[in-house]
């Protein structure tokens, strides 16, 4: 069974988020894509981010109508940073779980591989996909491959999709009372108004 892993903090989970899952899933051939939202992205402890349960209940509302896409609480149940070596660790660790696992990452998070926590380790356990992020040039993949070794043979680069939507412009854009139709998916939209998210 081919699984694809979408890994964010979804703050919030936007249209790119969805086209990339729908389009690795049909590329590849996954049987479903698990989108797992991060307990604490230690990545941006810079920036403040929104509640789990915020987080966790946008995604859950945005994937509600694809029955290939799941969500899991792996990440928001585990104590600690969220590293994502862990996470693969604990699919791999699923009881009669001989799955392959793709996991899904935008070239913006692709450049940033080598500070995660044991890379070399991760791509021993999964594959990576990695999709373009538009205004996000693509790697150095020789550097790459120099800092992680083995790391070409691990990795599928795709050319598509290209969706120019990140969910820092959705917040600044709601945060300025700008429209975010098209950018997110509706229920998500009805959702950020009802709890009145990114207001300021
Ligand atoms: P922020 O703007 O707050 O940094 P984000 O839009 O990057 O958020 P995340 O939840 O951090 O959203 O992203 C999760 C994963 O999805 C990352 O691997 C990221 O590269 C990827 N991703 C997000 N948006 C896109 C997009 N529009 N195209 C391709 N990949 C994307």
């Amino acid at each position: 069974m081919k699984i694809g892993i979408l890994g964010g903090t979804f703050d919030p989970v936007h249209n790119g988020h969805i086209k990339v899952a729908e389009t690795v899933k049909a590329q590849l051939d996954l049987v479903k894509v698990v989108f797992v939202p991060a307990g604490q992205p230690w990545l941006k402890s810079d920036n403040p981010v929104s509640p789990a349960e915020h987080r966790v209940e946008m995604v859950r509302l945005a994937i509600a109508s694809y029955p290939g896409f799941e969500l899991s609480m792996l990440e928001i149940n585990r104590p600690g940073p969220s590293y994502t070596v862990d996470t693969i660790k604990e699919f791999r660790d699923k009881p009669g779980s001989e799955s392959e696992l793709f996991f899904i990452l935008g070239w913006d998070s692709l450049s940033q591989l080598p500070r995660w926590k044991e890379p070399k380790l991760l791509i021993e356990l999964c594959h990576l996909v990695a999709v373009p992020r538009p205004g996000c040039k693509l790697p150095d993949l020789n550097r790459l491959e120099t800092l992680i070794p083995g790391l070409a043979s691990r990795l599928i680069l795709l050319d598509k999709p290209e969706i120019d939507v990140s969910a820092t412009q959705i917040r600044k854009r709601v945060a300025e009372g700008l429209p975010i139709h098209g950018l997110v998916p509706a229920p998500v939209a009805d959702y950020l108004k009802q709890h009145k998210l990114y207001v300021d």
